[in-house]
């Protein structure tokens, strides 16, 4: 080569591989001014500092930017009363305080919000809020669409996927408290009694276990006693089985456990629960049992969908019943949401019943889960934007399910 060009700058560099992996793709999206919502406070700290906040102020100043944004809701630097002028310039001019924007919002007859809100790159994910009478409870997304690809799930076919960042995550719980109207005035505290935003599950599209990190550090902002507050015991975290990660999700996040579990035999599970080829009933429950120690939290919530014919037999009541021996839990049972082109039907209802009962009568709770706002698509596995419309065909979902 001639010498001139061996010069690394006038070489251009390969790009990065493309690639499909959604455990490959960075947590950072390289766009604009830098987002201060997502960081946990130790990062806010940091970014702080390498952007000329010096550092024997940082820890104050984190601390005070910190509130505004999740005690009350501010997004203008400008608002920041306790910050100098020149400073809340100088903020506006590096950062940013950016939380997905809202495309549309839907109500409900029966009262369910269903957000459609648009992240970078210009996908979309879908953000429900449930009230009920003491309590209200916000479904969010980790991931656009999931790589996941159990059979009876809308989100599961479609074919783009894109781990959220923890700003996105929790940026969907913010937005839902814009809605509500529910940010206490800056200078006061959240007032005592119900929330209208009480709970979250995070039960919406994607597998959260598939995005540790950045689920880690949204619901650690949720939990942050300056901040948006919630409890532990108020956050309910669904996977399908990702089993390495269920003692870290003790561990580090020490927040209510729920499991896809959807199916007594691993022949069943292995069709519903494609993950289940990777981590079997046994395996997961074994994990399971662990779960309630390490975060020291109540009972585990089995999901338990049914599907007509499939997994919905007396036997498979008592099975479940067996299998579950020892763990502390509650049975969710969840009639199977239809969406078009769904290879599945739901059970008859005097058969979830019956279902219902032999749980019962073995000391387990099982409620069964009233659809809610079926009318806007904002029931469970029924969540999909419309802009994703690359899915796969009926064949495609058939043959993944191998009826
Ligand atoms: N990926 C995670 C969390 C999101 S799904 C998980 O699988 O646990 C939330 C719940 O809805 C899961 O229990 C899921 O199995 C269930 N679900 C998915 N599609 C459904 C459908 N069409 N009808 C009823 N429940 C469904
Ligand atoms: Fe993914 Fe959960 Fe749907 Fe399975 S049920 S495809 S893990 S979102």
């Amino acid at each position: 080569m001639h010498p001139d060009l061996m010069n690394n700058e006038a070489t251009p560099t390969p790009s990065a591989p493309i690639t499909q992996d959604v455990m490959t793709i960075p947590r950072k999206l390289p766009e604009g001014p830098i987002n201060l919502v997502g960081l946990t406070r130790e990062a806010l700290r940091e970014t702080l500092i390498a952007h000329g906040t010096p550092e024997k102020q940082a820890k104050m100043r984190m601390g005070q930017i910190w509130q505004w944004i999740y005690q009350w809701g501010v997004r203008d630097f400008d608002a920041m009363t306790n910050l100098s002028k020149a400073y809340r310039a100088d903020l506006a001019e590096k950062f940013v305080i950016a939380v997905p924007d809202v495309i549309t919002r839907q109500l409900s007859d029966d009262g369910t919000r269903k957000y459609l809100v648009r992240i970078a790159g210009g996908h979309e994910v879908e953000v429900v809020y449930i009230p009920e009478t003491d309590r209200g409870t916000l479904c969010i997304s980790s991931q656009v669409g999931c790589t996941l690809t159990c059979s009876f799930c809308h989100t599961g076919t479609q074919k783009l996927v894109r781990n959220l960042t923890a700003g996105e995550i929790i940026g969907q719980v913010m937005v839902a408290r814009d809605d509500l109207g529910e940010w206490p005035e800056p200078g006061t505290r959240s007032e005592e009694g119900p929330r209208l935003l009480s709970n979250i599950v995070l039960m919406g599209m994607g597998e959260p276990l598939y995005n540790f990190d950045n689920v880690r550090d949204a619901m650690k902002i949720a939990m942050d006693p300056e901040g948006i507050q919630l409890s532990r015991r108020r956050i309910t975290l669904s996977t399908s089985g990702v089993v390495p990660e269920i003692a870290k999700t003790a561990q580090e996040i020490g927040c209510l456990l729920a499991v896809s579990f959807h199916a007594t035999t691993d022949e069943v599970r292995d069709k519903l629960v494609p993950i289940n080829k990777r981590w079997n009933i046994e395996t997961l429950l074994t994990a399971l049992r662990e779960y309630p120690k390490v975060s020291n939290s109540e009972r585990i919530t089995f999901e338990y969908v049914m599907l007509k014919d499939v997994n919905d037999s007396d036997a498979d009541a008592r099975r479940l019943v067996q299998l579950i021996k020892g763990i502390p839990a509650k049975i969710n049972l969840i009639p199977f949401n239809e969406w078009p082109g769904a290879p599945y039907v739901r059970s008859d209802w005097p058969r979830i019943k019956a279902f219902a009962d032999i749980i019962h009568d073995a000391g387990y709770a099982s409620p069964i889960r009233k659809p809610r706002g079926e009318d806007i698509m904002a029931a469970c596995g029924q969540l999909k934007s419309a802009t994703e419309r690359a899915r796969k065909s009926k064949k495609q979902i058939e043959a993944e399910a191998k009826l």
